[in-house]
């Protein structure tokens, strides 16, 4: 990570390969700690709010200028001085971009079970972060809020998250509205079971919503237009799960929402939130839940997986962009 980013983060052209920072990986020392291998890492939207000027506050920590970008990964243990972890283990956690990590256990980390034998990148897409802050998000701020039939809308619904949400809102019974931004997008979002897919870069999200709302409850991943055009065609007692704002993560000035008179008028209630603050309630059930109903396909999930390190700046940009089609991992390494 070489510079704080203006508008989109660009990848620089040459992968460096620093010769001062290779490791003895029989030898080096671990002082208690753990040998990793880094096997797959993840590209998610929340990097790019990682990227800012020093002193900005944000609530994951800011990346440093000249150190390895981080992130969501897994990983394999090759040696270890910590009972925690024995050789051979797969652990999930947060992880340095790099191939090999000395480190010690700490709490993002889990050794996971993978009974139902998944390709190790689902852990870090629909059984990894994305995964969780659908369920748990979904859990908490919508679930315990809907009737059957009532409106459901998802913004970015081809996506990590989106296409989850999705699936979770036709598991009870709602009529699901959601938008992607593209023609093939909207194709698989509709193959998920969503009753209204549109791209909206083409059609007016005004226009949709108008037709097929008003809205109960709607999943925001997106922020700017869509969510302004939600507010307007928002049920009364609404609910609304703030999950993330992308349209304007790389944005030198803030959109301002036009039509947040609605709370008022609508009686709407806001959810903002942090999976990591719903951790402790709902992990454990997602672990035990989520991996069976992705290996027996009740759960459908299309992962953008791209091979190579190297290739891990483009893939954010991709993500950045749209230019991703379902959730991006980086294979680094093989088992
Ligand atoms: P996705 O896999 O959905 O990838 C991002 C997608 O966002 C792109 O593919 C693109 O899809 C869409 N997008 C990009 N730019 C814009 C734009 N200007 N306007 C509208 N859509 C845009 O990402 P995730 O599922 O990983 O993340 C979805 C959201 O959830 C993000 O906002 C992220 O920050 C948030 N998040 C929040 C968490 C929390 O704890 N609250 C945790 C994890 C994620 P398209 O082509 O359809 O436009």
């Amino acid at each position: 990570y070489k510079e704080v980013p203006k508008g989109f983060p660009i990848p620089g052209k040459t992968y460096d390969y620093d010769a001062s920072q290779t490791i003895d990986l029989e030898k080096a020392p671990l002082n208690g700690g753990v040998l990793f291998k880094v096997l797959v890492v993840s590209v998610d939207p929340y990097m790019r709010r990682k990227m800012q000027e020093p002193g900005t506050d944000f609530y994951l920590g800011l990346y440093n200028v000249g150190e390895p970008l981080n992130g969501w990964a897994v990983s394999k243990v090759l040696r270890s001085e910590n009972p925690a972890m024995k050789p051979g283990d797969i652990v999930y956690g947060l992880f340095p971009f790099q191939e090999y990590v000395i480190s010690h256990p700490d709490p993002t980390m889990r050794v996971l079970e993978n009974k139902e034998k998944l390709p190790l990148y689902k852990y870090v897409g629909i059984c990894g972060m994305p995964g969780i802050t659908a369920h748990h998000g979904w859990m908490e701020y919508a679930h315990p809020y809907l009737k059957k039939g009532d409106v459901v809308f998802v913004t970015a619904a081809s996506g990590a998250v989106g296409s989850i949400i999705v699936q979770l809102a036709k598991a009870e019974g709602c009529k699901v509205i959601a938008s992607a931004g593209s023609e093939e997008k909207v194709e698989f979002v509709r193959s998920l079971g969503a009753d209204v897919v549109f791209n909206y870069k083409t059609v007016s999200t005004r226009e949709v919503l108008k037709k097929e709302g008003p809205v109960n409850v709607y999943w925001d991943n997106v922020g700017g237009e869509s969510l302004d055009a939600a507010l307007e065609f928002a049920a009364q007692k609404a609910h609304f799960v703030i999950c993330g704002m992308i349209s304007s993560y790389n944005t030198e000035e803030p959109y301002n929402v036009k039509n947040l008179q609605q709370l008022v008028w609508r009686e709407i209630t806001f959810h903002g939130f942090l999976f990591l603050s719903l951790q402790e309630k709902y992990t454990e059930d997602f672990y035990k839940t989520f991996p069976p109903r992705v290996a027996s396909g009740e759960l459908k999930y299309k992962d953008d997986v791209v091979h190579g390190l190297e290739n891990a700046g483009k893939a954010l940009l991709d993500v950045l962009s749209g230019k991703n089609f379902g959730k991006c991992s980086v294979v680094v390494a093989d088992e």
